[in-house]
């Protein structure tokens, strides 16, 4: 057993910046500009101009297991996403910054989930599906529900937003002919082998039949979320009697507003649909959406943390609480994601959202996006508040849910409360609790 405990320890990472050429390769890094060009200053933006009190949040977890079928290594991961509606005026009563059991929740919100156990290597179907096969197979079974009883499916959603696509990609089917159109139900060989219409965004590509999955389920669980939301959306739209409380429900996303990997070609349309939803509903109702997310990791909160800095307080000190920063594409590439000058801009195709660095009421430094849907929002220079639509709602929501936030941020709340929501498939009510007011 050779490699055990050959994994990077102290000792070696030490090793490793005294070696020759590791001097060498730092000689040959050039260092981030010390004297930065832009300096980011906070943005004015305006108070609310009504109190939102309806919040649908959208989250999804992933737990992957050893599977006990007789091959080695065999695994299997459970993917929910949890959408859970929770009404802010409820949560006003309680004293700030106090914790709140998770069962408080069970009494205000309802939640209700996307289920599917997604195969990993060595996992055979009762059909005899093979590993690979069944991962495409469980993609497309996973799209089947609705959440609400009467509304259109998830794969309605899907088939409306990329259906219409008609793209050539490599036949998903080992042995199979070199490639297949996304039009088509059958491969091109003469054994006629089923296709999924979700089998164009080639998840199944990455698909390891040696090696762990974790990628691929994760790619996955992004794309039930996002369509989720979409599907979600389009429910107010469809709705006479919600489209009245679509301009005045915050939809939360967990994570980028973006799609990255196997499935990132969906960005263009996910962007067109948001653009399209975002625009009936301010003709039906003369407001937009309020559509958000929060990151409260990675490059930009880093950076966020190293601006925060004042020479006489230390850090943390420089920006008062409730500072936004809008920060424009070329300060983007000089201080946080490097792109050479003639590269495409950052962003530009896997975004449907724009970065907000936001420091909140209590303090608490984060990334909230905020949705591609205006014209100004789609030039990643112009940071006019029209490219940050409804951002005065969005921060407001942030600041009030932040108040009785577990530590890390108001997702745990949607995870401690998945394992009692209820199936998609089974048959959704969840939006019906919205017109209880
Ligand atoms: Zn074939």
């Amino acid at each position: 057993m050779p490699y055990i405990g050959q994994i990077a320890t102290g000792e070696s990472l030490i090793s490793l910046s005294q070696s020759k050429l590791f001097k060498e390769f730092v000689g040959e890094i050039r260092p981030a500009p010390a004297k930065k060009h832009r300096v980011l200053n906070p943005a004015t933006v305006p108070a609310p101009t009504e109190t939102i009190n309806t919040v649908v949040a959208i989250d999804g977890s992933i737990v992957t297991e050893i599977v006990r079928n007789g091959f080695p290594g065999a695994e299997a991961s459970l993917v929910q996403i949890a959408m859970v509606l929770i009404k802010l005026d409820k949560l006003r009563q309680k004293k700030p910054k106090e914790i709140l059991p998770p069962s408080i929740f069970n009494k205000m919100d309802s939640a209700s989930t996307v289920q599917a156990v997604l195969p990993g290597r060595n996992i055979v179907s009762a059909t005899g599906l093979g590993p690979r096969e069944f991962f495409r197979y469980t993609i497309y079974e996973a799209l089947q529900g609705s959440i609400q009883d009467g509304h259109e499916t998830l794969l309605d959603t899907y088939r409306d937003l990329f259906g219409g696509r008609d793209v050539e990609f490599r036949c998903p089917i080992d042995g199979c002919k070199d490639s297949v159109r996304s039009s088509s139900d059958v491969c091109a060989c003469e054994k006629k082998n089923r296709l999924y219409p979700t089998d164009q965004l080639r998840f199944h590509e990455r698909f390891n039949e040696t090696g762990p999955n974790g990628e691929a389920h994760g790619e996955v669980m992004r794309f039930l979320e996002i369509i989720l939301l979409i599907n979600t959306l389009r429910f107010f739209l469809k709705n006479r009697d919600a489209i009245p409380l679509l301009p005045r429900t915050a939809f939360v996303f967990d994570g980028p507003l973006a799609a990255f990997g196997q499935f990132a070609s969906i960005a263009p349309r996910v962007r067109e649909e948001l653009s399209r939803i975002d625009k009936e509903c301010r003709e039906e109702t003369g407001r937009g959406i309020i559509l958000f997310s929060l990151i409260k990791t990675g490059q930009f909160v880093e950076h966020f943390d190293q601006i925060d800095f004042c020479p006489t307080k230390g850090p943390d000190q420089k920006f008062p609480n409730r500072t936004a920063l809008l920060p424009p594409i070329d300060y983007i590439h000089e201080s946080i994601v490097f792109r050479p000058q003639d590269a495409k801009e950052w962003s530009k195709d896997t975004y449907f959202g724009r970065v907000v660095l936001y420091k909140n009421a209590s303090g608490q430094k984060m990334v909230v996006n905020t949705p591609r849907t205006t014209p100004e929002s789609e030039d990643l220079s112009n940071v006019s508040l029209a490219a940050f639509p409804r951002i005065g709602e969005i921060l407001g929501v942030v600041d009030r849910l932040s108040t009785y936030l577990f530590e890390g941020g108001f997702v745990p709340i949607v995870r401690a409360h998945s394992h009692a929501a209820i199936p998609l498939r089974t048959g959704g009510e969840l939006l019906k609790g919205l017109f209880d007011e």
